[in-house]
């Protein structure tokens, strides 16, 4: 008994001495300086500047020239293909819709004329903006030696391996633009761009023009095609009464069928117009309600995907307003004015 009371103390002492840490160094890319950690880890955050090193942390090879072509020659189809489309929706649309729509009234259809023309320039307008305007290239920042990178002057920036050069929280790089973008939100072939902190509002303000443009293109040709469509023959339509439903349902659909074979040119491009319209309309409206409630939760898609429990900001309406352009609630802009209102009716008095 005596034996293994003593014993037990240098069990303890032999514990402490194994479980000593063992230091690790790295070199911080940011200000130069020896980081020396007790424990391993993948990822380490300079105490001086605040850069992130990663420990596998080499210059990566550029991209093979093959591989950037298929890039190219992919946005380039896409886009080509997107722009085709809306040409084609917006001369087929003029050409098919508005001999029906002038033949109701001038009024209706100079009307008609004006809200496609202001849809069509407006869609368009949003289109060049978002796929024109650069996504957002970091600034150039001083960064490599100690002296010149003051505290916390590179907060969880962390280094791009392709660029070789800083990257700012919330940057990502984009192998098809071959530049990091920041806040990047995602590379969008059909824009040919990303889609990053400087475009990101012209591109869901794009998204908004196509849903309602679709929507109205929709509705007009589904409205001319019905003008148009040749007249239906019933030849059992004295006997429906004792048919079954089924049996009714099948004689207007070939009633329907039938007629389609006396669709003019006009017609086929109508009906095509409002297939195409409603299908693109529900694609697009699909990707627009995903980009609100991003911007909603103040996230953007790529940070969404690397990490989807995370909660990146703050959620709540004043996300969407802010991204739509006013940095400030509207609840305090209206504050703001009512208490400016009370200190000039102050002041007046005062001066009276
Ligand atoms: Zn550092
Ligand atoms: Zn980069
Ligand atoms: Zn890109």
């Amino acid at each position: 008994m005596g034996e293994q009371q003593q014993q037990e103390p240098l069990l303890e002492v032999e514990q402490c001495v194994t479980s000593i840490p063992e230091d690790h160094e790295a070199t911080c890319w940011g200000c130069g300086l020896r980081l020396v950690f007790s424990s391993y880890s993948p990822v380490y955050k300079c105490g001086w500047c605040g850069a992130v090193t990663q420990s596998n942390q080499t210059s990566r090879k550029p991209d093979t020239v093959c591989f950037s072509h298929w890039r190219r020659f992919r946005d380039g189809f896409f886009v080509t293909v997107l722009v085709l489309f809306m040409l084609f929706v917006i001369c087929g649309g003029v050409w098919a819709v508005y001999p029906v729509v002038f033949s109701i009234s001038i009024f209706c259809g100079i009307f008609h004329c004006t809200v496609a023309a202001l849809l069509s320039i407006f869609t368009i307008a949003s289109y060049c903006l978002a796929s024109f305007r650069s996504a957002g290239t970091p600034a150039g920042i001083r960064w490599g030696s100690y002296p010149m990178v003051g505290k916390n002057y590179l907060e969880n920036y962390t280094f791009c391996t392709y660029c070789s050069k800083p990257k700012p929280p919330r940057a990502h790089h984009c192998r098809s633009c071959k530049t990091c973008v920041v806040d990047m939100d995602h590379h969008c072939p059909f824009i040919g761009n990303c889609v990053g902190a400087s475009n990101h509002r012209a591109f869901v303000i794009f998204l908004i023009s196509v849903v309602t443009s679709c929507s109205y293109a929709a509705i007009m040709t589904i409205y001319a095609s019905y003008h148009i469509w040749p007249p239906l023959v019933f030849p059992n339509v004295s006997s429906y009464g004792q048919m079954g439903s089924k049996k009714v349902l099948m004689e207007i659909i070939t009633s329907v069928a039938s007629s389609a074979f006396f669709l003019s040119a006009r017609g086929i491009i109508l009906v095509y117009l409002a297939f195409a319209s409603l299908s693109v309309n529900a694609g697009i409206a699909v990707l627009l309600c995903q980009q609100l409630s991003l911007i909603y939760e103040g996230n953007t898609y790529l940070s969404h995907i690397s990490s989807p429990t995370d909660i990146h900001g703050e959620r709540g309406s004043r996300n969407l307003v802010r991204f739509f352009g006013c940095p400030y609630p509207l609840s305090r802009l209206l504050l703001g004015y009512t208490n400016t209102g009370k200190l000039q009716d102050n002041s007046g008095s005062k001066l009276l």
